[in-house]
């Protein structure tokens, strides 16, 4: 999907923007000035075009020598990831000694991708007459458009100008059939410093970040011959800044990230083990029918380990998590690189085993014997009796048993045939429907 960065320096009114643009979705409005928030994103759409808006407002603080480094690190990642930028200023105020130094980190993009120059608060036409002083930003051919973000006018023309840039409305998804990875855990368990690993320093962006349907966003990178989507990589980038929404923070982040991926990789610290809230989002994943594998970070952390001590260690996660049985533990070390590589060869391989179709005849040929073996229990004095079974062409794995009285099968025997099932075929990592229908 396309996405539009809005930068300028604060107060120009980015976040009015960005509200009118994503509709009723709300980003958290903050009227004073250079207060910290995190980069928002929103979802809109324009004559069928969807987009992805960026609010980069709560990058720059109003002092100036924080100005210089947040503007090179944080805008810039935003205009990076951007495919059209808005550079807000305020007709109202007129030029600002910040706009120049926008300008001047924008001029390097010109060419490179449409960049709007757009003059806000222009609520009256006098003011929009007035605009034209903003040319001398020396931005080359950079139109200027004056809107009023508050009421709107000069909102739709720019939008058209925007949306001339996209590729036609409708377009299929490129990467709808690369692995969604969604990297989730509690703060502080590594995962920034995993990805900056696995990723390298460059991070091998191959393309641009775009929007999935919900609230979260992805970008495709390759890593180790690997191609994959990373869900959500924006909250692993940055760090939330407001340090007692942390927790809640970082919790609503991993739903959402959680809720677009194919694979959840949560990640434990090791010095801590597995705690509530690791075990919750899991649960959640499962629930979710969601691949899921666990890392286990700061293995480094752990003196006098023994042959045994891993082996133990994921006894005690799989205690916590019982009953979900199927993810795999690997234990790692971002620190000192161990085992990350095998890491996402393990997530590589949970993500083939979701989408694994095991033909009719093999399916019945294994199963039909397992329950010839171990038929299901006599209920209320009648025999149920398994004739066949098959997967269903649904994205997650899930088989239909066919029998003559499907509501006489109880859990427990489930969960043989479902211990038969990964026995049997490789379902590691992914949780296994199974469905009794009657026949
Ligand atoms: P940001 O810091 O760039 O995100 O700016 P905000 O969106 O928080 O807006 C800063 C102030 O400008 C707020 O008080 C807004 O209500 C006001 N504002 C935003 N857009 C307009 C506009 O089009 N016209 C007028 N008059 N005020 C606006
Ligand atoms: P995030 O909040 O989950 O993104 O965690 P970070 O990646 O920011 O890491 C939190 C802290 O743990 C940092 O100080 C890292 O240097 C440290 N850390 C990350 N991985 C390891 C590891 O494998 N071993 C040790 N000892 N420390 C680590």
């Amino acid at each position: 999907m396309n996405t539009i960065a809005i930068v300028g320096r604060p107060n120009v009114g980015k976040s009015t923007l960005f509200n009118r643009l994503v509709g009723r979705r709300q980003a958290i409005m903050d009227n004073q000035s250079g207060v910290t928030r995190d980069r928002h994103y929103g979802y809109g759409d324009w004559t069928g075009h969807n987009f992805t808006v960026i609010d980069t407002g709560g990058y720059v603080h109003n002092s100036d020598d924080i100005f210089e480094g947040e503007i090179n690190k944080q805008v810039k990642l935003a205009i990076e990831e951007a495919d059209v930028v808005l550079f807000m200023v305020d007709a109202e105020a007129g030029l600002h000694g910040l706009d120049e130094e926008f300008a001047h980190i924008l001029r390097r993009y010109i060419g490179k991708k449409p960049i709007y120059l757009v003059a806000n608060k222009a609520d009256t036409n006098l003011r929009a007459h007035g605009s034209g002083e903003f040319y001398a930003l020396g931005l080359g051919e950079t139109e200027v458009f004056a809107i009023s973000s508050a009421n709107g006018s000069g909102t739709g023309e720019l939008l058209d100008a925007i949306v001339s840039n996209f590729e036609e409305a409708g377009e299929e998804e490129p990467n709808s059939e690369l692995p969604r990875i969604a990297i989730i855990g509690r703060p502080n368990v590594g995962k920034s410093s995993f990805v900056n690993l696995l990723l390298g320093e460059d991070r091998s962006i191959v393309t641009d970040v775009a929007g999935t349907t919900r609230d979260s966003i992805e970008a495709k990178y390759s890593a180790f011959g690997h191609e994959f989507m990373l869900v959500d990589t924006a909250g692993l980038r940055r760090k939330a800044r407001v340090n007692e929404d942390i927790e809640f923070y970082s919790n609503m982040r991993s739903l959402r990230a959680m809720e677009a991926a194919d694979v959840c990789v949560v990640l434990l610290d090791a010095s801590r083990g597995i705690e509530a809230q690791d075990v919750a989002i899991i649960a959640l994943a499962d629930k979710n029918r969601k691949g899921i594998v666990i890392l286990v970070n700061k293995w480094d952390l752990i003196e006098g380990k023994e042959t045994n001590t891993a082996r133990d260690f994921e006894a005690k996660i799989k205690e916590k998590i019982a009953p979900i049985a199927y993810p795999p533990v690997v234990f790692i070390s971002v620190l000192n690189k161990q085992r990350v590589h095998k890491a996402l060869e393990v997530i590589m391989e949970v993500y083939s085993n979701k989408r694994r179709k095991i033909p009719t005849s093999q399916l019945n040929d294994v199963m039909l014997k397992e329950i010839e073996k171990y038929p299901p229990p006599i209920q209320k004095g009648k025999m149920v009796r398994i004739k066949y079974a098959t997967q269903l062409p649904t994205h997650n794995p899930v088989f239909a048993f066919f029998c003559n009285l499907p509501q006489y099968i109880p859990d427990s025997y489930a969960r043989y045939l479902e211990n038969r099932m990964r026995e049997h075929f490789d379902f590691t990592g992914v949780p296994i429907g199974l469905a009794f229908r009657k026949k």
